[in-house]
């Protein structure tokens, strides 16, 4: 008589001995519990439930066996994978969730911190000194009126009764624009102040009339650092019945306070210019030393150069040949006009010693100045 597992291979089998299957598991599930990380934990795998690993293999001789040893074998064998596999997925959800709450910590979003590190910029200062100069005078019941740069010269000089001879037509103050044929007498210019649009306005609309206008210029100079090309002028024109220098005065000390202040202190000073009858030159007594630094050499003022005063711009009485040039009668009708250098009134306003840092495009200068709303 033979024993029922007489056909038993001793070497084959030895993978399938209970203690053997015990071992490989106990190795595997001790892997799996030692996996630091989700590689470690691959590395387990493969070597504990890979097609290679000691429980895979044996599961192979399973079927060499007879077929009660093979039930046995089965179970133990079964169970044993079982045990880690079960072990596997346990560890793999473990190290993910912990993968999970550490990618939590290290990326997580201070909310506390500055959020506008990206610098959001500013307008130009020169923008804001435009929308002040317009809010001042809607308040005071004036339009905004704009008109061409490209400006045709009747406009720009005869209207406002520059006389043909007048230095201010010289080619060294004034740009003329070339005809479409390349002639010099196109009869065209780049408007060298924005006095044309109180013809313009004048010529289109019956008085009373209100308006300023802001806007570009342009003259020949150098560009450095108190000249400008191009700068920016307000113009502003009264024309109605009564209209007197007492008005004017009124108008522009309005204008002056709203720009630097309460308390600014005004002066006119005799002045000509072809478009007005009288004229003068408005001064603003420096608003820094209050004329302090004059003759001071201890207390120089860098805003009046020590001189006390600040030229702002010219003003007058509306010259009646402008009026009758633009078909108003001055028998019936007065008026006053003023043009203020905006580029300048920013300079001295604000402090800005160099008026080429207007028009450089430097962020950082426009960030200083440009908060005002
Ligand atoms: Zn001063």
């Amino acid at each position: 008589m033979s024993a029922p597992n007489k056909s038993y291979d001793p070497v084959e089998v030895e993978a399938l001995k209970p203690e053997e299957v015990e071992r490989a598991r106990d190795a595997a599930l001790a892997a799996i519990a030692e996996a630091a990380d989700l590689e470690a934990l691959h590395a387990a795998r493969v070597a504990h439930d890979g097609d290679r690993s000691p429980l895979a293999l044996a599961n192979r001789e399973i079927g060499a066996l007879p077929p009660q040893a093979k039930a046995d074998a089965g179970r133990r064998v079964g169970a044993a994978r079982g045990a880690v596999r079960k072990a596997l997925k346990e560890r793999q959800e473990q190290l993910e969730a912990e993968r999970d709450a550490r990618v939590l910590v290290e990326e997580t979003v201070d909310v506390t911190l500055p959020y506008d590190r990206a610098p959001r910029g500013a307008r130009h200062p020169l923008t804001a000194v435009f929308e002040r100069v317009e809010d001042v005078f809607v308040g005071m019941g004036y339009e905004v009126a704009e008109g061409p740069e490209v400006e045709a010269e009747w406009y720009n000089f005869d209207a406002l009764n520059f006389k043909p001879d007048h230095p201010a037509r010289a080619l060294q103050d004034t740009f003329f624009v070339k005809g479409a044929d390349g002639s010099e007498e196109s009869g065209v210019v780049m408007r060298t102040h924005t006095s044309p649009v109180q013809a313009r306005t004048m010529l289109t609309r019956k008085p009373p009339i209100y308006i300023i206008a802001p806007g570009r210029t342009y003259r020949t100079d150098e560009l450095d650092a108190t000249h400008l090309p191009v700068f920016n002028q307000v113009e502003g024109l009264a024309v109605d019945k009564g209209l007197t220098m007492g008005d004017l005065k009124g108008t522009l000390d309005t204008f002056a306070r709203s720009m630097f202040g309460e308390g600014v202190v005004t002066r006119l000073r005799p002045h000509f210019f072809p478009f007005t009858e009288p004229s003068a030159e408005m001064d603003l007594q420096c608003f820094v030393c209050h004329g302090a630094s004059v003759g001071n050499p201890d207390r120089p003022c860098r805003t009046c150069s020590s001189e006390g005063w600040i030229e702002w711009g010219g003003c007058g009485v509306v010259n009646p040949r402008v009026l009758v040039a633009c078909g108003i009668d001055p028998e019936v009708y007065s008026g006053f006009a003023f043009g203020m250098g905006l580029d300048r009134s920013l300079m001295f306003r604000n402090g800005v010693e160099d008026m080429r840092d207007i028009i450089e495009g430097d962020t950082r200068f426009a960030l200083q100045l440009g908060r005002e709303i």
